[in-house]
């Protein structure tokens, strides 16, 4: 790892500038899931116990360089207080407050980074402002790493950095499971578009044994076998791109499975009538809405046969039961193997941790990240801004 953790630095006595993400649910000004609040709590009590002092940063909605008062980080000052068990100082957008005023042990929360026409342009003036408030840098936002902003990228150029404690474990599981992971490793991709994953799945293909293709995406690649699909859900004008893929896959070594049955009904909604067919008997008036049981079984078989999961994406339209058979069977033997200590599983992606959670498997998986884009990105090969700014 060419980053640094809390443990490599030296914050005695000095003002630790600390990235976060509490971008957290509200309504009516109160914040109604501390999740996130939650998991930075151990980054900001090392911070403490290294004899530092945190100062938090963070961006809240979407201002767009204006002051938008309801996006004042100020609504989130009790939640974060009553978590820490300690008074948290709020110093407003002017920081006029001055930060060399912070008694020893405290904790201060600056204004939204988003108020600063400065920050989404990555702007280094801007940066030097917030350089000027601390003497080290800690990232602990991964989910905000996918964008190159004044307090995620040019930041920490600027001081002594490194990734807290919540970016260290997020890091560390996806290196395990893409970067230097134990072999086999599958991927399972699902979800609605093949578009919208192109670069995931020209990414995962030359780096995974095995991929698994389900939900929507896999009607278009069954399309590309010249497959009926009935009315499914497909990308007709993605058929080249799906056989591309599956070329790449095959000289890779990679291999492709799609669903061996299909459940269809005639209507997309909960309890609507269905039956389950070989995936080459799609009726003409017919949608295939999940994969079957002899997909399950074969998937089950891939999980068994490999040491590495990693998931994007549901199997099928798993929101509208009982469609949402196969993402649960497959999750809950993924969730099993996991616990028998026989295969690491990583998960991310918004809805994916929607379906695991509904699938009552996420608990048991070994890591779920909850950073929807930058997950992604990562899972694409991409170099995320934020994680490169660290290793300098
Ligand atoms: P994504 O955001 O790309 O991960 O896609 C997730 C969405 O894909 C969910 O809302 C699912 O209901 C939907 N989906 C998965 N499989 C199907 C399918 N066979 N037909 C229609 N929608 C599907």
């Amino acid at each position: 790892m060419a980053w640094k953790t809390l443990d490599e630095m030296d914050l005695n006595g000095k003002r630790v500038l600390t990235r976060v993400d509490i971008n957290v649910p509200m309504e009516e000004g109160r914040v109604t899931d501390s999740t996130r609040i939650d998991r930075i709590l151990p980054t900001i009590r090392d911070i403490q116990a290294k004899g530092g002092t945190p100062i938090l940063l963070a961006h809240f909605g979407r201002p767009k360089g204006q002051i938008v008062p309801e996006m004042s980080l100020r609504h989130v000052v009790p939640a974060l207080s009553h978590a820490l068990g300690q008074d948290v100082t709020f110093i407003d957008g002017n920081y006029g407050q001055s930060v060399e005023a912070l008694p020893s042990g405290a904790v201060a929360l600056l204004e939204n980074t988003r108020f600063n026409p400065g920050e989404e342009k990555n702007d280094r003036g801007f940066a030097e402002r917030l350089a000027s408030l601390g003497d080290v840098y800690v990232n602990d936002a991964f989910s905000a790493a996918h964008r190159a902003h004044s307090s995620t990228e040019a930041l920490a150029r600027l001081l002594p950095a490194c990734a807290g404690r919540l970016m260290e474990a997020e890091l560390s599981h996806l290196e395990a499971a893409l970067g230097q992971p134990k072999r086999p490793v599958v991927a399972v991709v699902g979800g609605a578009k093949v578009s919208t994953k192109l670069d995931l799945l020209g990414n995962l293909v030359s780096k995974v044994d095995h991929l698994v293709i389900g939900g929507g995406m896999a009607n278009t690649f069954m399309a590309a076998e010249g497959l009926k699909i009935g009315t499914s859900l497909a990308e007709h004008e993605m058929t080249g791109t799906a056989s591309e893929i599956k070329s790449k896959a095959e000289a890779a070594g990679c291999q492709i499975h799609l669903p061996r049955d299909i459940v269809v009904a005639r209507e997309f909604k909960a309890g609507a009538a269905s039956e389950t067919l070989p995936a080459d008997a799609c009726p003409e008036d017919a949608m295939i809405l999940d994969a079957g049981p002899e997909t399950v079984k074969a998937i089950a078989g891939v999980f068994e046969a490999c040491q590495t999961l990693i998931w994007n994406g549901p199997l099928g339209a798993f929101e509208i039961p009982p469609f949402n058979m196969a993402t649960n069977a497959a999750a809950k033997h993924a969730a099993a193997l996991t616990k028998s200590g026989r295969l690491i599983s990583v998960a991310g992606g918004g809805d994916t941790v929607a379906a695991l959670n509904d699938a009552d498997a996420a608990d048991a998986f070994t890591y779920i990240s909850t950073a929807g884009g930058a997950f992604l990105e990562w899972m694409e090969g991409k170099t995320l801004p934020g994680v490169a700014a660290l290793e300098g």
